[in-house]
């Protein structure tokens, strides 16, 4: 393929020190809201072959990722401005894909006129109600993120929090993507197939998954001809979609 986009790190990577829950001043939400007894699906079956993966976090023990409990549904919103022609579309498509590999069950809550901020509120009751807020899905201009004038055609990530000592735990996150850009490669020739796959390599950001220096797998930093998830990618997102279970977030 011809397109050079680079497809940029996972951002958001701070633990926070810890969630208050009682007073009125509150950081987070009740705890346990949607949490179920068990997991709500299944992750796939990684292919025995193996492959590279990464993930954009661990926790302290060095070796489990990071990841969203996968006993609640992942909320996203998507602010629809600047959407491509079929970019709607894309995104329901590749959440669709995520949830078949991780088993993550995530939840569509329609549009929203929230901007991307990178200093973004994972708790916002006034405008999402008593919950984590949901993932957020935009369609950036140049000017909301100087980052997609370069070569860069998307980031994602998502935040952890933790209770006490407890393991990071992903709540919400964040999927921008370079309207622009999407809007050129959807012009071309192959163009669906391309776009598709940048926004797969976000949204694997977005569950926890970074780079890898392996041109064989969709986590490889800039496109190429690999347009799927590779053996390690769906390693590693099975690992992602395995998580524990938190409800005393
Ligand atoms: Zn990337």
């Amino acid at each position: 393929m011809v397109v050079v986009a680079v497809l940029s790190a996972a951002w958001f990577l701070g633990l926070l020190p810890g969630v208050a829950t009682t007073d009125a001043d509150r950081t987070a939400p009740s705890p346990g809201v949607e949490a179920s007894d068990g997991r709500l699906g299944t992750p796939l079956t990684p292919p025995a072959a193996g492959g590279t993966f990464a993930f954009a976090q661990l926790q302290d023990d060095g070796v489990t990722p990071v990841a969203y409990d996968p006993c609640r549904p992942v909320h996203y919103v998507v602010r629809p401005d600047n959407a491509p022609y079929g970019g709607e579309q894309l995104i329901t498509d590749a959440v669709a894909q995520m949830s078949a590999v991780t088993g993550l069950r995530f939840i569509v809550d329609g549009a929203t006129d929230e901007a991307p901020d990178e200093q973004r509120q994972p708790f916002q009751p006034d405008r999402y109600g008593d919950r984590w807020a949901p993932v957020l899905v935009t369609w950036d201009t140049v000017t909301e993120q100087p980052d997609f004038a370069a070569d860069v055609a998307g980031q994602a990530g998502s935040l952890a929090v933790s209770v006490g000592d407890g393991p990071g735990v992903y709540v919400t996150g964040a999927v921008e993507l370079d309207a622009a850009q999407f809007t050129d490669i959807l012009s071309r020739p192959g163009g669906q197939a391309v776009a598709r796959a940048i926004v797969l390599h976000e949204f694997a950001h977005l569950v926890g998954l970074d780079h890898v220096d392996d041109p064989t797998q969709l986590m490889y930093p800039t496109t190429s001809d690999v347009l799927d998830f590779a053996a390690g990618d769906l390693a590693g997102l099975s690992r992602l979609g395995a998580g524990a279970c938190e409800p005393s977030l």
